[in-house]
């Protein structure tokens, strides 16, 4: 038994982490879900703040599968899922963008795994009005935080038989900051040298990646380039619907979707589950479960490779619900069918 922390969400959050839930435990991997109260949290201004019990659920089970937390723009209370990502330390954000079968979008053969550094950077949320009309915001680069993330890269391109990490940066500009992140990427490629290393202008890499995808293996990255070029790869495969990502840390680790609330379409069924039900086979990954996870995926691929039951932002008709229980019908008869063999 997998004791697993759940936290459902803002806006489609608890749509698509139900989804989620119901195609995981489908794959009979015993999950006992852990959901955290949902009632938002306030200080005395109003202002939303982070449960100090999600955090002693996450410290307790170690995993969590998380929805979207809204944040309001330009305004009131800083990113939740920003300050859940810095309270424990998930400092590695790790999001494999790949074409899913049978989904077309302009481009095929995309299969890059971005490697966003999670805890520093201008999500530092440092900001301050100097003199009205003068804002200041703080970009924290340290050589900890930019070591640490360089060597989560290698590593798991080693891991996962990657060839080419390309760092992504604006150095020629910011050339304390950038500099200082690159310098200590550059230090960690020497200690791989089976890995070919690369590096890119931020803004570059933003134009070769809409012309030539396929040619990108391992991105690494700071916060905010991480940020911005992770829904420019959604793009690439057919939208924020379908890219699953992990927070990992030393000690936890969070799975939730690139996306986030998408308030538009909230309430209405319509949402893909495909982000987080990926997300939750990273998480079966993190747990040992490598047959269950794939099983996940298969059963999805099956689905985009047929082209049935697929939802609105990919094309098809189908409501969320309907694309979830075909899922776990493919997981469920695979589970059935692994255990006949067994
Ligand atoms: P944030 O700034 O909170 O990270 P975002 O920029 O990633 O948010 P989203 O709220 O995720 O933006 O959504 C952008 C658009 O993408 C939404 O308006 C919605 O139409 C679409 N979208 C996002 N997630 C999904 C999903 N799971 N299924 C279908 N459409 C989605």
């Amino acid at each position: 038994m997998h004791r697993v922390t759940l936290i459902p969400g803002d806006g489609i959050g608890p749509e698509v982490s139900a989804a989620a839930c119901r195609i995981l435990n489908a794959t009979g991997v015993k999950l006992d879900w852990e959901e955290v109260e949902a009632e938002p949290v306030t200080d005395r201004r109003g202002d939303r703040l982070l449960h100090a019990g999600w955090l002693d659920s996450i410290r307790r089970t170690r995993v969590a599968l998380k929805g979207p937390m809204a944040t309001p723009v330009a305004e009131g209370h800083r990113s939740l899922n920003v300050a859940l990502r810095q309270a424990l330390e998930l400092y590695a954000n790790l999001r494999p963008v790949r074409n899913l079968p049978g989904l077309k979008t302009r481009f095929d053969g995309v299969d890059v795994v971005i490697v966003r550094e999670n805890t520093e950077d201008l999500y530092a949320g440092l900001e301050h009005t100097v003199v009205p009309g003068v804002v200041e915001g703080l970009k924290i680069v340290t050589e900890r935080a930019s070591t640490r993330i360089a060597r989560f890269a290698f590593q798991y391109a080693r891991a996962n038989h990657r060839r080419t990490v390309c760092a992504i940066h604006k150095a020629n500009i910011m050339k304390l900051s950038d500099g200082l992140f690159l310098n200590c990427v550059r230090r960690v490629a020497g200690e791989f040298p089976e890995i070919n290393y690369q590096e890119l202008i931020v803004d570059n890499a933003c134009m070769q990646l809409v012309m030539k995808p396929e040619q990108f293996d391992l991105l690494l990255l700071q916060n905010l380039y991480g940020d911005i070029v992770s829904d420019l790869c959604a793009g690439l495969v057919g939208g924020l619907g379908v890219v699953p990502a992990a927070n990992l840390g030393s000690e936890h680790a969070v799975f939730e979707a690139v996306h986030g609330t998408a308030p538009d379409i909230a309430g209405k069924n319509v949402a893909n589950p495909t982000a987080l039900a990926l997300s939750g086979a990273m998480l079966l990954d993190h747990l040992g479960e490598a047959a269950a996870a794939q099983a996940v995926r298969q059963a999805i691929h099956a689905l985009y490779r047929e082209g049935r039951h697929l939802t609105s932002d990919v094309g098809g008709s189908a409501s969320t619900t309907e694309f979830t229980d075909a899922v776990v019908a493919a997981v469920e008869a695979a589970a059935s069918r692994r255990q006949v063999g067994a």
